[in-house]
């Protein structure tokens, strides 16, 4: 293919119904949300999810990995079985399969796996989503701080893609045991990363933090979390949605955790939930719903 020209290859890349995903299913929620579960070649699942916002945004989800090799004890990905590394084109054509429905301008890495892990593949691909319609600026990669792909990014992304950390722990103790990875990457290294790329760019790392009932959602856990972070961060509160063995922070501890945040001047936001009804929001895409653990019996 490198012996036609740049533009035709870009033109053909994007309007040629040719892929190397088959769709398997698709799901519409009540607010818009498409989830897709598409298979490769070799019978790999993978999902992606396009979010419509009454703004007119239209951001994707995209997912580097089928399935994760790490062990989030709150994410359903987690809990089935990893498959392998995405290709750039496995990546791209989860994009361009929505973009043959409608515009897109945003996509997010925080689909199935581990960016990280497939750092060449996922910039490889986030390189072409201009071709798309969607710029540097809107394209995020999210990572749970697997350190050395994360190094890499700091060190060789010219492009102002935006980087987002899953933290979802203000301490190694408790961030250990919901996320097994961090006994690997300790909290200290992983934030270095981040400040070191705040001030090579100037750009704010996106916290993510998934609010857990009981677990990291106190406001003691608030302040700590203000006081680890201190500039360079914004802080994305996410309600969880469940998965696992978990229960959800109630709407009144969110918004407490938000205010000793905010206190504290840490920016913080909450994010929106979309497509909850179709388990196509944060942490739900699981082609293998048998494989989830049961959840707890949610506290009297
Ligand atoms: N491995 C990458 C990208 C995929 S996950 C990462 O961890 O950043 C995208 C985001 O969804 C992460 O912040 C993840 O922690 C969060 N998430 C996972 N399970 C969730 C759940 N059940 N409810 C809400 N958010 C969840």
């Amino acid at each position: 293919m490198t012996n036609l020209p740049h533009s035709l290859r870009e033109e053909l890349a994007a309007s040629v119904p040719f892929s190397t995903l088959a769709v398997e299913t698709e799901r519409t929620s009540r607010d818009g949300t498409v989830k897709t579960l598409f298979r490769t070649a070799d019978g790999h699942p993978v999902e992606a999810v396009l979010m419509r916002y009454r703004d007119g945004r239209r951001s994707l989800c995209l997912s580097s990995q089928s399935g994760c090799p790490l062990t989030c004890t709150f994410c359903a990905t987690g809990q089935m079985a990893f498959g392998r590394n995405l290709t750039a084109s496995e990546i791209l054509d989860q994009a361009l399969h929505f973009r043959r429905v409608e515009p897109v301008d945003h996509a997010v890495f925080m689909g199935m796996g581990e960016p990280m892990l497939n750092l060449d593949e996922v910039l490889a691909a986030a390189r072409r989503l201009p071709d798309l319609g969607i710029t540097p600026r809107r394209t995020t990669i999210s990572t749970v701080g697997w350190l050395p792909g994360l190094r890499r990014f700091v060190d060789e992304v010219d492009e102002p893609i935006r980087l987002a950390l899953s933290l979802h722990a203000p301490n190694d103790e408790l961030r250990s045991r919901i996320m097994p990875v961090n006994d690997r990457y300790p909290l200290r290294e992983i934030l270095a990363e981040c400040r070191r790329h705040f001030l090579a760019t100037n750009r704010r790392v996106y916290v993510e933090y998934v609010m857990l009932a009981g677990v990291n959602d106190s406001r003691d856990q608030a302040r700590e979390l203000a006081a680890l972070l201190g500039d360079g961060f914004k802080v994305n509160l996410i309600p969880y949605n469940p998965t696992g063995m978990y229960d959800g922070s109630s709407r009144a501890s969110i918004a407490a955790f938000k205010a000793e945040l905010d206190r504290a001047h840490v920016p913080a936001t909450v994010r929106l939930t979309r497509g909850r009804d179709i388990e196509a929001a944060c942490g739900q895409l699981a082609a293998a719903p048998k494989m989830r653990a049961p959840r707890s019996p949610a506290p009297a």
